[in-house]
């Protein structure tokens, strides 16, 4: 297909921030599309958007973990995130082998050829999404009333792209709850609205709109129109690296019975668990603050600043 007129300016406008953040110093490419290491400054403001977020939760937000950005890879499979997502997944592989295999592993990567055949899968995988480790600690019987989590951690896509707010590397920090299925629908709404006041309140363009996954396959089209006909997941847009199109910048989900079918997770009364999650995306959201405020947070209007550092 021939690229139109605004694909053309979208395109520009997203090489022009890439160049601007990037001549700024606030992330530094790697050569790989989406793999980017981050400045201090730059870090400076997740953490804000983090403990904003945090804060925001009151005292409610429930058990606190940071999650490794692996994890067991038996858990991953659970997830169903290899059925769903095949091509966005990260499996992680490892050297078992002795000395000949080992020699035959330096020959091949000497010649530059592929040496990935004398590797086995791992125990462990890399995350996809900052819930997934959370579930597999819940597997048995909830207390009555089910219970919150705020998680953190880093998440792996692959989906290389040139578009800064794609990374194949990034954080959510999430707010889940785990338990009856009117209490996870209820959470999934309550946190959208607090997601919307918070971002708008940071000078954001925001909006919420219903949203579906990329699901993989034919299969997943059935998928991704069931979750559609259910609105079961809703994103809170918002134009980043092109003002003509708007991105997620957050995701508020409800997963039904999903994770709690998977792993076993029974509320008080037998049941299988439903869960919802708000995660609200660290880069994207310090990407679309850059975007809207200028690349240096110190001259962010007091307004903005206030609400970061407080
Ligand atoms: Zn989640």
């Amino acid at each position: 297909m021939k690229p139109t007129m605004s694909d053309e300016t979208v395109a520009e406008e997203r090489a022009e921030f890439r160049s601007a953040i990037l001549a700024a110093g606030l992330l530094v490419a790697t050569g790989v599309d989406g793999l980017y290491q981050r400045s201090g400054k730059f870090e400076r403001v997740v953490r804000a958007v983090e403990a904003l977020a945090s804060r925001s939760a009151g005292d409610k937000g429930g058990s606190q973990y940071y999650f490794s950005p692996i994890m067991a890879r038996e858990a991953f499979e659970r997830t169903d995130y290899l059925r769903s997502f095949p091509d966005l997944m990260g499996a992680i592989e490892v050297f078992q082998g002795g000395d000949d295999e080992h020699a035959r592993l330096l020959r091949a990567a000497d010649q530059g050829q592929e040496w990935s055949q004398y590797l086995t899968l791992a125990e462990v995988a890399l995350c996809s999404a900052a819930c997934h480790p959370l579930y597999s600690s819940l597997t048995g019987t909830l207390p009555a009333g089910g219970g919150n989590f705020e998680v953190q951690g880093y998440c792996f896509r692959h989906e290389p792209s040139l578009d800064p707010v794609r990374m194949q590397s990034f954080r959510q920090h999430e707010f889940v709850y785990v338990g009856e299925p009117d209490a996870a629908l209820q959470h999934r709404d309550r946190w959208l609205d607090r997601g919307l006041d918070l971002l708008s309140g940071l000078g954001l363009d925001v909006q919420a709109e219903e949203a579906n996954d990329p699901f993989f396959g034919r299969a997943g089209r059935m998928l991704a129109a069931n979750q559609r006909a259910t609105a079961l997941k809703y994103e809170i847009t918002c134009p980043v690296s092109s003002s003509e199109v708007r991105t997620a910048i957050t995701s508020a989900n409800c997963h039904e019975s999903h994770f709690g079918d998977s792993f076993g997770i029974f509320t008080a009364d037998g049941k299988p668990a439903h869960s919802a999650c708000i995660g609200f995306g660290l880069e994207r959201i310090t990407l679309a603050l850059i975007k809207r405020h200028g690349v240096d947070p110190a001259s962010w209007p007091s307004e903005v600043r206030g609400k970061l550092w407080p």
